[in-house]
Parts: C-alpha cells; structure tokens; sequence
C-alpha cells in the first residue's frame, strides 16, 4: 500500500515538477554566471515541506528570475524548510533571502507576538506581496469517528512542528473550540509532510495543516485505504474577533473527489505572503517582484492554486512595511 500512496505522490508532483524544473533548487549544483563582470548573485527563498503549496509557489517566483539572469545576474534557488515560523527567522538571521510566509505570522513577527514575544518584534522584516489563501485544515480518518472537532478530544492529532505556521492556528482552533491542546487530546508535532503517511500506518487520527489547495499533501492524505474526511471549523466568531489576521474560508470539495464530505468545508484562514529583510538590496526585491507581475498569466497558470490571483489582491493583506524595491515597482506599474 505504501508503494501504491508513494507512486500517487509522484504522479500529483509530477505535474508540479514539469515547472520546477525551471528553477534551481538548493540541492542543484549553482549555475554558472553569464554575467560579464562575474557577480553572480545567490538568493534563497524558504518554502516549507515538499508537498505544500510554498514548495511549488517558490519555484514558480525563481522561474521568472532565473530566465533574466543576464538582466538581473541573480540566480534564484528555493529551499524546503520547516514552514513560516522557521522562514522568518532564518531571514532574519540572513540565512535565506526570501520566505513563504503566512500573513498572520507576518503579523506576528513584526509586532514580537506568539513564537517572538521573547525576541521582540522583528523589525527588519518586509513584505514584497501576498499571494493566495490557505485555509486551517483538519483531516480525520473515517474509522476515528471523527466527526466534529470536538470529536477530537483523546485523540492522536498532528497539530504541527515547532517552525510552522500551522502550530498556532491548529492551538487557536482547538482553543475556539474549547478544547485544551497539552492535556484533552494526544498532540504530535510532525511536519506537516509526514501525516499523511503516519496516518495510513494508523499512527495518526487527524492533521491540522494550513495550506493553500489543491495541495499534494491532502491528495496523498485521501490516496490510501483509510478513508478520510475534512472536519469544519465553525463556531469562531470570537476568534475572528480577537484576531483580526484570520477570516472565514472555505474548502471547495470538488478539488478533492475522493474526500468522504458532500458539502464545500466551512473553517478559517489566512493568506500566504512572500516577506523579505530590510537588509536585501532594493534591486534584488525589484527583480522578483516585476519578474512575478510582469510574467503574471503564466505565473497563475503554474499552480492551481495561484489561479485565482489578481494584482490588486497581491497587494493586500500585509502587515510589516513593503520593501523599497517592491514599491519601486508597484509604483512604476501604477498598483500604488
Ligand atoms: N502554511 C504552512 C506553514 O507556514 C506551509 C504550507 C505550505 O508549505 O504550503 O508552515
């Protein structure tokens, strides 16, 4: 069985890897400069696990750079990683360039909330553009008796692993519900790459996983032989209150025919951001974001997740201030 979920995988990333393949990724060896003076430079985006959407929207945004490396001399590489939480603070650390980030978690950062209330607010963090939704996400196997998230008290729930995004809306959610995370149910921290398989090895009841979709982790959650249902997140009207960085989203079941529900998926969400550092050259931020707009048809034809994008929509839903070399060009363009 596990043969036949691994070759499923393959066949859902297949299609995402026919566009990676445009871009480098951190394992490729680095390309050599075709610049006339030599300076090549090296930019890295964190994304997060492999079969999310930042995986495949980090490719998609190093495509378009990388096909101007005589014009920009940047060669753009993306790298998977433990998802938002770990991407702001490798910026900030100035081991990446660039990172997927969620929008609440940018919020989170620039104002020292959450995982930086001890650090304090990360001031050097900036935003380039927002990108497309993802939703709070909750998964249970059939044969759990999983049907609402109250259902998940005593429970083997994958809530997320230190670094991602996802932790703290999965701890928000339970909370909303009026369920306590450490005591009323068995919580794991697995990467979010890693449920799908533990719960067909009936390791796993259910995962909380914020992402945008279709994504290849939920395709592979539903291709085995434990049947799987989402779960709706309702009753929030507090949380939405007390959090102004989430908002009401909806999971459209036909992108996932093999789900067990009827009806589209009623939960919350956020939006997925690309975010850089004060410290990236304007010139470095000026290229991707004109690269992303000026190549926008194809870009929302690489992930059908992208598909719904429009540029006005791109601009919205940031919290820390745009990089100089964003606005440069959303003020060349006439967006601002
Ligand atoms: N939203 C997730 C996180 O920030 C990542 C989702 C993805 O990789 O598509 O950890």
């Amino acid at each position: 069985m596990r043969k036949a979920l691994l070759f499923s995988v393959f066949l859902t990333n297949s299609l995402l890897m026919i566009f990676l393949s445009g871009c480098n990724r951190s394992t490729d060896p680095p390309v050599q400069s075709t610049d006339k003076n030599g300076q090549m430079k090296f930019i890295m985006i964190g994304t997060g696990g492999i079969t999310g959407v930042y995986y495949p929207t980090g490719g998609a945004i190093a495509k378009f750079v990388n096909e101007k490396k005589d014009l920009y001399h940047i060669n753009c590489m993306i790298e998977t990683t433990g998802g938002s939480v770990s991407n702001v603070n490798a910026i900030m650390a100035g081991a990446l360039q660039f990172g997927l980030v969620q929008s609440d978690r940018q919020y989170q950062a620039f104002k020292g909330m959450a995982e930086w209330k001890e650090r304090g607010p990360q001031s050097d963090l900036r935003a380039v553009f927002s990108i497309y939704p993802e939703s709070v996400t909750l998964m249970a196997c059939e044969d759990s008796g999983i049907k609402t998230i109250q259902d998940l008290k005593g429970k083997r729930v994958n809530i997320g692993n230190p670094g991602s995004g996802q932790l703290q809306n999965s701890i928000d959610a339970l909370e909303a519900a009026g369920i306590h995370y450490e005591t009323e149910l068995q919580a794991e921290n697995i990467p979010a790459a890693d449920a799908p398989l533990l719960i067909q090895d009936k390791k796993l009841d259910a995962f909380f996983y914020t992402v945008g979709h279709p994504s290849a982790a939920i395709h592979e959650a539903l291709s085995g032989q434990r049947k799987m249902r989402f779960i709706p997140i309702t009753n929030i009207e507090p949380l939405l209150t007390k959090c102004p960085f989430y908002a009401r989203s909806v999971i459209p079941i036909k992108l996932y025919p093999k789900a067990q529900n009827e009806a589209d998926v009623q939960t919350f969400g956020v939006k997925a951001t690309l975010v850089t550092s004060a410290k990236v050259p304007a010139e470095t931020v000026y290229a991707i974001t004109r690269e992303v707009f000026e190549n926008f048809e194809e870009f929302k034809q690489l992930h059908p997740a992208l598909q719904t994008l429009t540029k006005k929509g791109m601009l919205e839903g940031l919290s820390a201030p745009l990089h100089p070399g964003a606005i440069k060009y959303y003020q060349e363009a006439g967006l601002l």
